[in-house]
């Protein structure tokens, strides 16, 4: 029994993230406006990054290929997906679109985002200095207030860890990466992972 127990107590508190996704169907399913959504996502989303004791480490694996891009879940409607993104030291993703909302949160590690509006003949412009985003931050992405950014790891030398909460199932949209001169590619980005967490075996202990 006692080495069941010491099992149990060290396995990741999955239960955080089924808390998360059934208090965010409720909200998706009630909010009156997107506006709603990121206020009221954010708040949920800086809570779930602001421990750092639930995420399986499968989930949390670098590759030297690129970053990755986990699925934790997806609404059975497809209405939201929450993904891990885990950036090597030294990744950065190219200047991409979303076309759909997105809350990003700091798990573990730093981020540095940088945001670009698009001029009148296409092109891309920096807007402003990039952020650097530290554990237990949050920011957010769309269409109306801001679709166009390029991610970064903030650290040289180890892996950062953001989770990312999207109004669709991200890894299914056609959506954009661009070059500066405005030059385009469309993409479905897939996830890097064949398998989900199990989060939803109430059984355990703690996990009631
Ligand atoms: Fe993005």
């Amino acid at each position: 029994m006692a080495s069941i127990r010491q099992t149990v107590s060290v396995s990741p508190r999955i239960e955080r993230l089924r808390d998360f996704v059934v208090t965010f169907g409720d909200l998706v399913e009630s909010a009156a406006s997107e506006t709603d959504i990121l206020r009221e996502g954010s708040r949920l989303l800086k809570d779930l990054v602001g421990v750092d004791d639930w995420l399986p480490a499968r989930y949390a694996e670098s590759s030297v290929t690129g970053y990755q891009q986990y699925l934790l879940h997806c609404d059975s409607r497809e209405r939201f997906s929450v993904v891990s993104f885990v950036w090597g030291p030294g990744q950065k993703s190219p200047i991409h679109d979303h076309t759909v909302w997105g809350i990003v949160g700091i798990l573990r590690g730093a981020e540095f985002e940088q945001s670009y509006s698009r001029t009148s003949d296409g092109r891309f412009v920096e807007e402003g200095a990039p952020a650097r985003l530290d554990r237990g931050e949050v920011t957010a992405v769309s269409p109306a207030i801001g679709d166009f950014h390029r991610v970064s790891n903030g650290l040289g030398d180890q892996s950062s860890v953001s989770i990312h909460v999207y109004g669709a199932n991200i890894g299914a949209v056609r959506r954009s990466v661009y070059e500066l001169d405005g030059t385009s590619k469309t993409f479905i980005s897939g996830y890097s992972n064949t398998e989900l967490p199990n989060l939803w075996d109430r059984s355990k202990a703690g996990n009631g």
